[in-house]
């Protein structure tokens, strides 16, 4: 059954799992969860949209489905864009709905910090079977690649280096290029058409417009989630956690909630980590029709090990590749006559910087700084990206980096590395998230404990990114499914108190 928290009053109810967040983590475990049979709220703090409502529009787009209306940033050198989705289904609803297990490395270094038991490879490996099965993964087929994902395919054979179609979680891709401002055909399988609604078929109960502000812990056990309807007059609700309380609100919004709930940690809102990403454009000497093609068909995984950083395709909406043109007036004008010649490859980066996130009097507070070793790797990644280009047939690279020329031609590649080391010279985005309330063994390393509650405080279990102890330098949603669904797998497996 489904609520909208904007329609009616206030509630008081009791629930045996009470799951805060309806994304990636929180529909997965809520799914998990009510597939045992136990009653399940979820608890929403976006509206829910109607998939026959999503337009081409970036701003309709951001201001229903997008946390404060995108314009959340982290701060530091650079202020770095921190996007989210704030709707039912969070953000794989703006997503490219892209598919990478986390690699071996990325186990092992977590098993060498004590949890392999905690997040068992071969278990997650199980999951990840199981949800690819559910979200039919599959590579994107050569007949929606368009022009862009095709130009990286080519880039990569002639350089010999490994790329590959992108895996995502799709059926029937019309190649549209509109992941990011909702799926018009409805062929992502984000978790607004599949998990949440097979939660609700089993019993659940999702709530829309309902923000968690507190978690209600007495006697050192979580009991209730409080907070606030959307509707007139922010009516208050209550709802009684007879289980547990299942925090997957993110990992920006989680280490909020628990401090606010009053959890106590150093490390809480602490090893804030994610991949930044910064793009560059190609410019061709015929039409590549940039908005049509799957929006993430491609991606080049070549230099993840040594170097920390994978390249993607992406197909952005026009007014946002316009955005980042340079010039004003006629010249500006004239560069986006040109953008129909255009491709734009992303690279993101498994950066070893680790900021902080805090729940300040005016909204959320993201401290975050690109470390020298970041911007090294970072450098190198365009390099990298601007001999794809090259080698694809691009005419010019278009770096948009302050200190950079506007156009490089063949053979100016290695520029990139000589780039300025300020991160404010470059524009970013920061999509993939970690680290806010990680697992560790002891409380005087991390926030969660191996069996997912949080240290100190029973009930209280954690079922999001931000128990992750690294971040992972792939994309991050099936690592984020398949570790909440083993965490409601154990939390199901439990003795009732
Ligand atoms: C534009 C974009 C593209 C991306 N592309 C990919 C991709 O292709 N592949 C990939 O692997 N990853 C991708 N990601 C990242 C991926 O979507 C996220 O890592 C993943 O969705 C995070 O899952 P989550 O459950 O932690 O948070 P989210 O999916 O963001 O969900 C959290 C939800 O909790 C809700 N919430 C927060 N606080 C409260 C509260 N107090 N009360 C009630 N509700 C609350 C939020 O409104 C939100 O709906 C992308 C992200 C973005 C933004």
């Amino acid at each position: 059954m489904r609520v909208d928290g904007a329609a009616v009053g206030g509630f008081d109810e009791a629930f045996d799992y009470v799951v805060v967040g309806s994304g990636a983590a929180g529909a997965t475990a809520a799914r998990a969860l009510a597939s045992t049979g136990r009653s399940v709220c979820v608890l929403e703090e976006g509206p829910a949209v109607d998939p026959n409502a999503f337009g081409d529009r970036s701003w309709d787009a951001f201001k229903t489905m997008f946390r404060d209306a995108n314009a959340q940033v982290a701060r530091g050198r650079a202020f770095i864009p921190g996007i989210q989705g704030r709707v039912l289904g969070g953000s794989t609803v703006i997503n490219s709905a892209i598919v990478w297990r986390a690699p071996d490395d990325v186990l092992a270094e977590w098993a060498a910090l004590g949890l392999g038991d905690a997040l068992p490879a071969r278990e997650l490996h199980r999951h990840w079977d199981a949800i690819e099965k559910d979200l039919d993964a599959a590579p994107t087929p050569p007949e929606v690649w368009g022009g862009f994902n095709r130009r990286m395919h080519e880039g990569a054979l002639k350089l010999g280096v490994r790329a590959e179609p992108t895996r995502r979680f799709v059926k029937d891709c019309r190649a549209t290029a509109r992941c990011l401002t909702g799926c018009p055909s409805g062929a992502k399988r984000s978790m607004l058409t599949t998990y949440l609604p097979q939660a609700e078929a089993k019993g659940a109960l999702i709530v829309t417009g309902a923000e968690a502000r507190r978690i209600v812990v007495k006697e050192g056990r979580a009991v209730a989630v409080t907070g606030r309807l959307a509707g007139p007059g922010r009516p208050a609700f209550r709802a009684a956690a007879r289980r547990a309380v299942v925090v997957a609100a993110s990992a920006i919004q989680t280490p909020q909630l628990l401090a606010r709930s009053g959890v106590r940690s150093p490390h809480l809102g602490a090893h804030f980590m994610g991949h930044p990403g910064t793009p560059l454009t190609g410019y061709f000497d015929a039409p590549e029709r940039l908005w049509r093609g799957a929006t993430q068909g491609y991606d080049a995984v070549h230099h993840r090990r040594d170097g920390r950083f994978k390249i993607e395709t992406i197909a952005l909406p026009p007014e946002i590749v316009f955005a980042r043109l340079p010039g004003a007036g006629r010249r500006w004008k004239e560069m986006m006559a040109l953008s129909g010649q255009t491709a734009i490859f992303a690279v993101q980066t498994r950066a070893w910087a680790e900021g902080t996130v805090r729940e300040r009097p005016w909204g959320t507070d993201i401290a975050y700084d690109l470390t020298r070793r970041d911007m090294m790797q970072i450098r190198r990644g365009l390099r990298f990206t601007a001999e794809l280009f090259f080698a694809a047939g691009a005419k010019e690279v278009w770096p948009g980096i302050y200190g950079l020329p506007e156009r490089l031609l063949p053979g100016q590649e290695a520029l990139f590395e000589h780039g300025p080391d300020d991160p404010g010279c470059y524009s970013w985005i920061l999509s993939h998230l970690f680290g806010t309330a990680r697992m560790a063994t002891r409380a005087s390393a991390g926030v969660v404990a191996p069996d997912f509650s949080v240290h100190g405080v029973s009930d209280l279990v954690v079922a999001d990114s931000s128990l992750f102890p690294t971040n992972l330098g792939v994309n991050p949603q099936h690592t984020i499914m398949a570790v909440a669904r083993h965490c409601a797998e154990r939390l199901a497996d439990r003795r009732p108190r």
